[in-house]
């Protein structure tokens, strides 16, 4: 294999390429042709300008090696038309002639010839030319590819993308980004990144962004983050954004939009579902007992009294055995209901603690205050009027109650808050049901120490 080829295929690696000779002289198209296919390409020759016309047309050479001086349409007005031509314009075009004169080669190369060979030919410069040339072009189709596809990436990607400038001044957006955001093509060219983004967030890329306009040459990748994008319809999205640095002669910046709306709804719900009863869809235990290590926390800074209401469903074996489980599902809902009404404010909160028992937390409330709230709740249940025939307590379903109020201090614990409500429910229980009972109210810890005081006293 020639040195022609092998340069040739290892840019294209395909057919050989294809040289079109035109010259009126029949002894220079033999020399040429007969050179040219030893290196290696295949050629076609056409002794007129106007034959070389359709030629080219027809058979889309990869170059033309055109003589100037030719009866008929010569070499100049050839090249005119192939260049004017759509079809065949892109193909480059070298002269040969004897006129190789200053004026004569830059009128040559003006009318958009690559190169100009002088006559008489030396035919290793010759297919050193021609060689040459076949590169460049074979260079600039492979680029012309590569943008190509990137271009078709560029708009068929699902991420976003974003050129930004050193300013932070959108430059250009994929139909992707324009989709998420809810613009027109090109609508978002000039906006400032800031806008879209909330505007904290804003704030953090601004600075970034002036840190790098200041020393150009330091920028690093802002990374991944998470950032509340606006919509055009001014809704939030939630969005990954990765913003690169791309070292050009001009620095830009790359953005990646990621849309993670979907991802947050799941992780929402999912954490929703984390704290929620499936069956009376109001608090569960987990949640509850987190929430009165917070409530408790602050009670402690505050000074203020905590209330604990516990509240178990009375007979309510005997109302699953006579109605059936169901109908015990259905009960409990009402009844989860009828206690989550009375959990009024943010620092209150109602729970399915198992079962058939419930709990209420009443924050900053005292002991007097939560006996009504309890008692209100116990006169609520009972109004619903929900039939329990096997009752030996009332027609209807009815519940018990305890409750406990703690001021909180330092060697306290829930747990002691817990088991003075249980032990006032079972009070409750024994005293007949249906009614409520509060527990001793003062501090477990409190107790000891006056216990102990006394002891002393005593003593
Ligand atoms: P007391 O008045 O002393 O509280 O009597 P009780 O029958 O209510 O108490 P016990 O603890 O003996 O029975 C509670 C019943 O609650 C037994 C259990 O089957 C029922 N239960 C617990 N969870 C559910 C539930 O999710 N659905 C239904 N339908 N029943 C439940
Ligand atoms: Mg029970
Ligand atoms: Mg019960």
């Amino acid at each position: 294999m020639t040195a022609a080829t092998s340069s040739t295929s290892k840019l294209a690696a395909r057919a050989p390429a294809t040289v079109l000779i035109v010259d009126d002289a029949p002894a220079n198209l033999g020399m040429l042709r007969k050179i040219l296919t030893q290196q290696g390409y295949q050629t076609y020759v056409a002794s007129s300008g106007e034959r070389a016309l359709t030629l080219a047309r027809r058979m889309h050479p990869d170059l033309i090696l055109l003589d100037i001086v030719m009866p008929g349409l010569d070499g100049l007005e050839t090249c005119r038309q192939l260049k004017s031509n759509p079809l065949t314009q892109r193909i480059p075009v070298i002269f040969m002639s004897a006129r190789n004169e200053a004026e004569d080669v830059v009128e040559g190369l003006d009318i958009g010839a690559v190169d100009y060979i002088g006559k008489p030919l030396r035919m290793a410069e010759v297919c050193a030319r021609v060689r040459a040339q076949l590169q460049i072009r074979s260079r600039s189709e492979n680029h012309e590819e590569q943008a190509e596809r990137l271009r078709t990436i560029v708009n068929n990607m699902a991420e976003g993308l974003l050129i930004i400038e050193p300013d932070s001044r959108i430059q250009f957006t994929n139909p992707a980004c324009d989709k998420y955001l809810g613009y027109m093509e090109g609508e978002l060219a000039n906006k400032s990144l800031a806008e879209l983004l909330h505007p904290q967030v804003a704030d953090e890329y601004q600075e970034y962004f002036d840190r790098y306009a200041a020393a150009p040459d330091t920028a690093h990748s802002h990374g991944t983050r998470e950032v509340i994008i606006r919509h055009r319809n001014g809704s939030s999205v939630c969005m990954d954004l990765t913003l690169t640095p791309m070292y050009l002669r001009q620095p830009l910046f790359i953005g990646l939009l990621h849309d993670i709306t979907h991802h947050k709804q799941s992780e929402d719900a999912l954490q929703r579902a984390a704290m929620v009863d499936p069956l009376t869809k109001i608090a569960n235990r987990r949640h509850f007992d987190n929430f009165l290590e917070k409530e408790w926390q602050r009670a402690m800074r505050s000074g203020q009294p905590l209330s604990l209401v516990l509240l178990d469903v009375d007979h309510f074996k005997l109302y699953n055995d006579n109605l059936g489980h169901p109908a015990g599902d259905a009960c409990l809902i009402q009844v989860a209901q009828a206690i989550a009404d009375h959990a009024l404010r943010p620092t209150d909160l109602a729970a399915r603690y198992g079962g058939e028992e419930f709990v209420l937390l009443f924050a900053e409330t005292g002991a007097e205050a939560a006996m009504q709230l309890a008692e209100s709740i116990r006169a609520h249940i009972e109004g619903l009027k929900l039939m329990h025939p096997r009752s030996t307590t009332s027609p209807w379903i009815t519940v018990s109650i305890g409750v406990s109020t703690i001021h909180p201090q330092q060697l306290d614990n829930t747990e002691s808050l817990f088991v003075a409500a249980d032990r006032a429910m079972y009070a409750a229980k024994e005293g007949g049901r249906n009614q409520i009972r509060a527990a001793a109210t003062n501090s477990p810890t409190l107790e000891a120490v006056k216990a102990l005081m006394m002891r002393q006293v005593e003593g």
